[in-house]
């Protein structure tokens, strides 16, 4: 077993602090990879603040992770030392139910692996990439493409992803309107991919002061959420809206401005339940939905696409003894748009 360093917080109310680790010996199909980089996620405060229930600590989080393959199992076939790659919110899955052979592992009926807190194939808990180095099997370990600024990639493989996905699955595209809900990590990356997918884009935030940088992300329309002439004046207007918002929110002034079978999927994910009025799904025919990261082969292809339209986040690179004051930040919606860990810091 190879012991490295990393951070956690020893209880969900405890400051993140360096501690260590074990990683697996290789098997046959696992990858040893060196990390350079590791996006801090929203989800990575929830999970360890206890949001979502409870979670054995001390937990190594972070599920955006880039780095290069420093050694390789007896039987890998993808992946080779020194190539770049990339561990997203997967390292693992049953691979046998309908979901994982349809590539949707992330709604594997099983129970997918995640990269961190969960039961891995030995019984261990997993550890995630606030950390020098990970061991994941070949399969769920991603090519990023050499094109991408290597410091700012990260937040691709869960930021990127979560939003791509929904994008995909309902269509966005040339003469679609979608509207994007909370400029954050999620946010912003929704922005830039439905722009580059030929969508046209409203942020809808709290405030208007993100207002210039969603121009610069790409979006065409940006309204303030805190002035109640917004509702009025979007009322009926959205194919598709993306909302990232982390807390709870009123449904259904945000379904009121869907038109006709028009889809508010959510990804963002407060702990509480939210009311919705059945009402305001009869109107237009609404639809409300919901979306999990994606699957290995989509986020590949996410990841491809990002290389071909030259995407990445807009970051923040700082050093591991900042993550408090980062997750401080992020809990204030004041990060521009995402912070990046240089995992160099772990050590
Ligand atoms: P983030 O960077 O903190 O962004 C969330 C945004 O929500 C903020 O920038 C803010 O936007 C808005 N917001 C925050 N608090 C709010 C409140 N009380 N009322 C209204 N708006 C509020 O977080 P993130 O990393 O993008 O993650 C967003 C959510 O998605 C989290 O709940 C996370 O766990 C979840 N998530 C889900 C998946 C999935 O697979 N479905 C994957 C990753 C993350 P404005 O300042 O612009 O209003
Ligand atoms: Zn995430
Ligand atoms: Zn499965």
């Amino acid at each position: 077993m190879l012991t490295v360093n990393a951070y956690a917080a020893a209880s969900a109310d405890a400051r993140l602090e360096p501690v260590t680790i074990t990683r697996r010996d290789l098997g046959p199909h696992d990858v040893l990879i060196a990390i350079a980089y590791a996006g801090v996620c929203h989800s990575d405060i929830h999970t360890v603040r206890e949001d979502w229930g409870p979670v054995t600590h001390p937990l190594v989080v972070g599920h955006e992770i880039v780095g290069i393959v420093a050694e390789v199992g007896s039987a890998v076939t993808k992946h080779a030392v020194g190539d770049r790659v990339g561990v997203g919110c997967l390292v693992n899955s049953c691979r046998t139910c309908e979901n994982c052979l349809a590539g949707e592992e992330q709604y594997c009926v099983n129970g997918a692996t995640g990269t961190y807190g969960s039961v891995d194939a030995d019984g261990t808990i997993t550890q995630g990439g606030y950390s020098t180095h990970v061991v994941v099997t070949e399969d769920f370990v991603l090519r990023v493409p050499e094109s991408l600024d290597y410091a700012a990639v990260a937040p691709l493989l869960c930021a990127g992803i979560t939003t791509y996905s929904p994008l995909r699955h309902w269509n966005a595209g040339p003469g679609t309107k979608v509207a994007v809900v909370g400029l954050g990590g999620l946010g912003h990356m929704a922005v830039k991919l439905a722009h580059a997918m030929g969508a046209e884009v409203t942020v809808l935030s709290r405030s208007l002061s993100k207002q210039p940088d969603a121009a610069a992300l790409g979006a065409d329309h940006y309204f303030a959420t805190e002035d109640p002439q917004t509702f009025a004046q979007l009322a009926n207007s959205f194919d598709l809206i993306v909302n990232t918002v982390s807390a709870p929110l009123d449904l259904d002034a945000y379904l009121a401005l869907l038109r006709l079978d028009g889809t508010m999927v959510n990804v963002g994910a407060p702990p509480q339940a939210l009311p919705i009025h059945v009402f305001t799904l009869f109107g237009n025919r609404r639809s409300f939905a919901g979306s999990s990261i994606g699957g290995i082969r989509e986020t590949q292809e996410m990841l491809d696409f990002c290389a071909e339209h030259g995407i990445v986040p807009d970051t923040e690179l700082i050093d591991a003894s900042y993550l408090n004051e980062a997750w401080d930040r992020v809990l204030a919606s004041d990060v521009r748009y995402r912070f990046v860990v240089d995992a160099a810091t772990f050590a």
